[in-house]
């Protein structure tokens, strides 16, 4: 659902020149630097971005799913590290709080994670808690008005530099799965919280990733998300929900960019006497990107328009997610193939560096595999 399609069209035109404009330009620095620029950050603040799904109520700009999704496809066009450092605000940094906080902690942390005074991040990932991320070993008693926290998050998107942390841990001792999991706000500050170095990663530079540590961290009792025990779960499967269609979108950019680049030195490459892209089996590469884009764009965009409408889509999310991620590998491979040994060269193509960038999509908010399961299971449900 676009609200106003005639402001909508003035917001995506903006993006697409700022992100052409001012964010191509420095994406060589953030490789170099490891870091988004804080100019860059800042100019990031000012123009609201890290508000996008945030509610207009707390400051916000309250997109709806399908808005979401369009600015993001052309966000994501600009290096990945640069939509990271917003994008854990705008997406599951600050869902979990969105779809289940109280008033008091919408109150308390939507506004600054909206104009970006503080960066948010979503902690679920443990040692033992992968893929089977209900397998939550960190725990959380009561100890009058407070929480206390113990245990490890790993491979958190923005740990590194987050001021608040959504935080899965187990409330029940000796509960299993996902039954007995609360979710937590809980800030950087809080006695008992650290935060590990960035890891050195395959890709993304200038999104650091890292670990979290809760070692007797108090935390107050009205920082449990919605005031509830046990539902920690639910509000993860609700953000994730919503953050694969995002991650869907997300991850059809950078194949719209690596094409765009790849489709430029093709018809610029001379061999044979004439341009690489005169060659009908590149041209069958151009084709195949083209084509496996434009199904990934009519999924995600289905797909959100019917989340909007307030239909289930957990199906389809995953479905998105899935084809979107493995589509934006294999466009990633055709784009490499298309620059030839350019393309395997950081000093002659900037592919080499996407190539590595997006090869995460495939990994993080559920494997491919574990997408592949969840479509089956919900296709024999229905059948069964
Ligand atoms: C850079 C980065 C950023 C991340 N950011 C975040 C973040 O911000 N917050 C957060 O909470 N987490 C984050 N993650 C964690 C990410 O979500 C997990 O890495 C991912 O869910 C996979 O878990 P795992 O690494 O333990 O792999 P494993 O679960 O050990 O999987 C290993 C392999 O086994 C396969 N596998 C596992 N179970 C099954 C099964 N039942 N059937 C078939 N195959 C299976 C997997 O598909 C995979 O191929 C991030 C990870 C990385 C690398």
């Amino acid at each position: 659902m676009v609200r106003n399609q005639q402001a909508f069209d003035a917001f995506l035109s903006d993006v697409r020149t700022f992100v052409r404009n001012e964010v191509f330009a420095r994406e060589a620095e953030i490789e170099r630097l490891d870091e988004v620029p804080a100019d860059l950050v800042q100019t990031l603040r000012e123009k609201g971005y890290f508000g996008w799904s945030i509610p207009q109520a707390y400051g916000g700009a309250g997109l709806s799913t399908e808005e979401l999704v369009l600015g993001a496809l052309e966000l994501s066009q600009a290096a990945v590290a640069v939509r990271a450092r917003v994008g854990t605000n705008t997406g599951i940094g600050a869902e979990g709080i969105v779809v289940d906080g109280t008033e008091a902690q919408k109150q308390q942390y939507l506004p600054r994670l909206a104009s970006g005074e503080w960066t948010g991040c979503l902690a679920v990932t443990e040692p033992e808690a992968g893929s089977e991320a209900t397998n939550v070993q960190t725990t959380a008693r009561r100890e009058g008005d407070s929480y206390i926290l113990n245990g490890s998050k790993c491979y958190i998107t923005n740990a590194p530099l987050a001021d608040v942390f959504t935080v899965t841990a187990r409330t029940e001792p000796g509960s299993k799965g996902a039954k007995g999991v609360s979710a937590f706000i809980v800030e950087r500050g809080m006695p008992g919280l650290s935060t590990g170095a960035p890891y050195r990663k395959m890709g993304q530079a200038g999104s650091p990733v890292g670990e979290v540590h809760f070692n007797e961290c108090r935390v107050p009792a009205a920082n449990l998300i919605g005031g509830v025990e046990g539902n920690g779960f639910r509000t993860v499967m609700k953000t994730l929900n919503k953050q694969r269609i995002h991650l869907a979108a997300l991850s059809t950019g950078p194949a719209m960019r690596m094409l765009e680049m790849a489709v430029a030195h093709t018809t610029t490459r001379a061999q044979f006497g004439q341009p690489v892209a005169n060659f009908q089996l590149v041209q069958a590469l151009i084709a195949d990107c083209r084509t496996e884009i434009f199904a990934a764009r009519s999924m995600i965009l289905e797909t959100a328009r019917k989340r909007d409408r307030g239909e289930d889509v957990v199906l389809e999310a995953s479905m998105c997610k899935y084809f979107a991620t493995e589509m934006c590998g294999r466009v990633a491979d055709r784009c490499v193939q298309m620059f030839g040994g350019a393309g395997y060269v950081a000093d002659h193509s900037e592919i080499e560096r996407w190539y590595r960038d997006v090869r995460l999509f495939r990994l993080y908010e559920g494997t491919s595999q574990i997408h592949q399961l969840n479509i089956a299971k919900q296709v024999l449900a229905a059948h069964r």
